[in-house]
């Protein structure tokens, strides 16, 4: 487990990852939730994988029980941070001083000549992008731990999972989190789901990048890294 000292200012780096926390840990989470919501969201946020966002528009019929008799299969779950790229555009960023940009998805407009004094600025051609929608379907065993819970808490639900934003979510998962004195941000159940399919499953790059949608193989790289336990796995095949 990963421990990070409440003052420290959380970092999400690749040698945060490598350990699967195991299934134990992840039912001490969400029998500390504070609500059923917060409890759906420690179980679905783990299970599918799913980014934050994502997660949290999960309805109960994304959950498909009867297709397959040994598989639950989540079928197109909503997918945010996909672009294409439609072309190019001058773009500008501070090189040295902050880091910041400008004509960003996130901050569109040029530097203003304040700005342009204050900050150590320069132009590039950076990519034009246009959203996309997508969609993930993707199975994930009816034996892991975590999926009777999962029916438990999907009983009763019309449709939506979920009736709170980011902010909230975010904040009850830390407060799961400080009570196991740890840090544990939203992002943490996808890292964690992403170890345990390369520890438990022996996924490989291109299964995660699979399973997750991802675009490209580097964020598979980093999790496909077993540690001694994986590769021992391997040997006694
Ligand atoms: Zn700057």
């Amino acid at each position: 487990m990963v421990y990070v000292k409440e003052t420290a200012k959380p970092r999400w780096t690749a040698e945060a990852i490598k350990k699967f926390c195991g299934w134990g840990f992840l039912q001490r989470m969400a029998n500390l939730a504070g609500t059923i919501q917060t409890k759906r969201l420690v179980v679905a946020g783990f299970l599918t994988g799913g980014r934050i966002s994502e997660t949290l528009q999960l309805e109960v019929s994304h959950f498909n029980f009867g297709e397959d008799p040994e598989m639950v299969v989540v079928e197109a779950m909503p997918v945010v941070k996909r672009y294409e790229k439609v072309g190019e555009k001058k773009k500008w960023k501070c090189q040295y001083h902050c880091k910041m940009r400008w004509g960003t998805r996130k901050h569109p407009e040029e530097p203003n000549p304040d700005e342009r004094e204050r900050h150590d600025i320069v132009e590039y051609t950076g990519y034009e992008t246009k959203s996309l929608e997508a969609y993930r379907t993707f199975p994930f065993p009816k034996k892991e731990p975590l999926v009777p819970i999962l029916q438990e808490l999907l009983e009763g639900v019309d449709r939506q999972l979920f009736d709170i934003n980011y902010a909230k979510s975010y904040k009850e998962i830390i407060e799961i989190g400080k009570k196991l004195r740890t840090w544990i941000p939203t992002h943490w159940f996808r890292a964690q789901r992403a170890s345990q399919l390369a520890i438990e499953y022996g996924y490989e790059e291109h299964d995660l990048t699979e399973w997750f949608l991802w675009r490209d193989y580097e964020t598979a790289f980093r999790y496909a890294r077993k540690g001694y336990k994986g590769l021992a796995t391997k040997m006694v095949r």
